[in-house]
């Protein structure tokens, strides 16, 4: 008898691992503790289920990171991107669906597989042997999270992310932003020069005070807590808290000289950090918020040197349980102080219903390959799952560590094509020619 994939949560990326593995030969045993116990956001007790939106985004694969996820999803016979291509609506270039078929759909397919069982029930301690993948997505049960608390510490599991707007760097006018942090601290030249500036004056700041606090907002979903701290409070409660707030915190303008202006002094100055290893990503410091994404999009591009911004995501403020993966996990994906546990999906601080699939295809595989006594290939970092991986395995910032979704600024740049916004169309074409390429590659070695 072979041995057993146990996995936690039949969710997207638990759905999408189970299958995976089964049809690798690999019994699997899915843990799920609806309907018996329920969370806020789900509705039923299909496998699958959609929270919200019923859309998988753009299902462009030339010129869209997700969209180029799909296709590696397909490429590698996943059952998810099966059931969304059946149950597709129509919805332009995205790829929206019928939520209740899908989900009933994938749940048929699943239970009706010979390798795969289900196991109603909530699972509330780690495992201690066997083999096992933790997809229990962003509204991990109370009991369980408390035993991951327990296992890696406070620190490395967030209940909420706080995520401040992500810009391309290429999409930045250095001709006004420049390289220096407060007081030129750090002790080699890469420390001094880790933060990038944009500076503004009075009425510039006084506009964008203005902005932030006429700028439309989200509400929390129903059933979740606004259990944000003052460490992380959204820009605009920051502003209606007075004028001056930000000027005083994320946006203090001390510290700093404007190489372009030496002799004037900046009213303020938003701070950008790098997000990524490659460069290509910076976060815009303390800018977590609850604005409309059209909103932010407006409101952001106010500030000098941002007037073109890219944004690879906007900002948010979401009930999502994460762990910081970038220090307890290893690059197939386990718990490095419990490798018979591996993490999938939106736990693993990947953000979608897309990625966490994507997350879950990966996790199995990799499982599978360790079960059989095979080493899969290093995957890639530029596919589109390799890409995702790699950032949540390594390439982010474990200190700032964040849930991400997919997009071109975590692949490492094609060499001898043009940035900026004129090169767009060429540069992405060239992503995913190379994407499919490599993924193909690997997924047949
Ligand atoms: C309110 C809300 C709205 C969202 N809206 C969107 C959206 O519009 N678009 C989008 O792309 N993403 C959205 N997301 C994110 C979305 O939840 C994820 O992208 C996706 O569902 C994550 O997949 P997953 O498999 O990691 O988790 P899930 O799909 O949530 O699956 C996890 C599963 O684990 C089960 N589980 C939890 N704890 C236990 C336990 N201890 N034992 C056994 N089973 C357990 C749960 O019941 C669940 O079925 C939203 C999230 C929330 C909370």
């Amino acid at each position: 008898m072979s041995e057993t994939l146990h996995i936690i949560g039949g969710g997207m990326a638990g759905s999408e691992a189970a299958w995976q593995a089964a049809q690798a030969g690999i019994p699997v045993v899915i843990h799920e503790m609806r309907p018996q116990v329920g969370t806020f956001a789900h509705q039923t007790g299909d496998l699958a289920e959609m929270v919200c939106s019923n859309s998988f985004r753009s299902d462009d694969h030339e010129q869209n990171a997700v969209g180029l996820l799909h296709w590696e999803m397909r490429q590698a016979g996943g059952l998810l991107m099966e059931m969304a291509d059946r149950h597709q609506l129509p919805a332009g270039g995205a790829l929206a669906v019928d939520r209740d078929a899908f989900s009933l759909g994938v749940t048929e397919r699943l239970r009706a597989h010979p390798l795969v069982s289900v196991e109603a029930g909530e699972i509330t301690e780690l495992p201690t042997d066997g083999h096992w993948i933790i997809a229990t997505g962003p509204l991990t049960s109370g009991n369980l999270a408390q035993a991951i608390r327990a296992e890696t510490g406070a620190e490395s599991l967030a209940f909420f992310d706080a995520i401040a707007p992500i810009v391309y760097f290429d999409s930045i006018d250095m001709s006004k932003a420049w390289f220096q942090s407060r007081y030129d601290k750090g002790e080699t030249e890469a420390e001094q020069k880790a933060y990038l500036n944009c500076p503004m004056d009075r009425d510039q700041y006084e506009a964008f005070i203005d902005a932030l606090l006429a700028a439309d907002k989200t509400e929390f979903h129903e059933g979740e807590t606004a259990g944000y701290f003052d460490g992380c409070l959204p820009i605009e409660v920051m502003a209606e808290r007075g004028r001056e707030t930000l000027r005083h915190g994320p946006m203090k303008p001390v510290g700093l000289t404007n190489p372009h202006q030496p002799d004037v002094k900046a009213h303020a100055i938003v701070q950008l950090r790098r997000d990524n290893a490659l460069g290509t990503l910076w976060n815009i410091v303390g800018f977590q918020t609850k604005m409309k994404y059209g909103a932010q999009t407006a409101v952001f591009k106010s500030i000098p040197g941002l007037e073109n911004a890219s944004f690879a995501r906007l900002g948010g403020i979401h009930r999502n349980t994460f762990i910081n993966s970038p220090t307890l996990l290893d690059d197939q994906m386990r718990l490095k102080s419990r490798p018979n546990i591996r993490f999938a999906g939106q736990i693993t601080g990947v953000e979608g219903y897309v990625e966490s699939a994507a997350m879950g295809l990966l996790a199995a595989r990799l499982a599978v390959a360790e079960m059989q006594g095979r080493t899969l290939p290093a995957l890639p970092n530029t596919t589109a799952t390799g890409a995702l991986v790699t950032h949540i395995t390594g390439g982010a910032e474990a200190k700032t560590f964040q849930p991400m979704n997919v997009n071109f600024g975590l692949f490492p740049p094609v060499e001898g094509l043009k940035g900026g916004r004129r090169g767009r169309k060429d540069r992405y074409k060239a992503y995913t020619d190379r994407a499919k390429a490599d993924w193909a590659a690997w997924l047949a070695a």
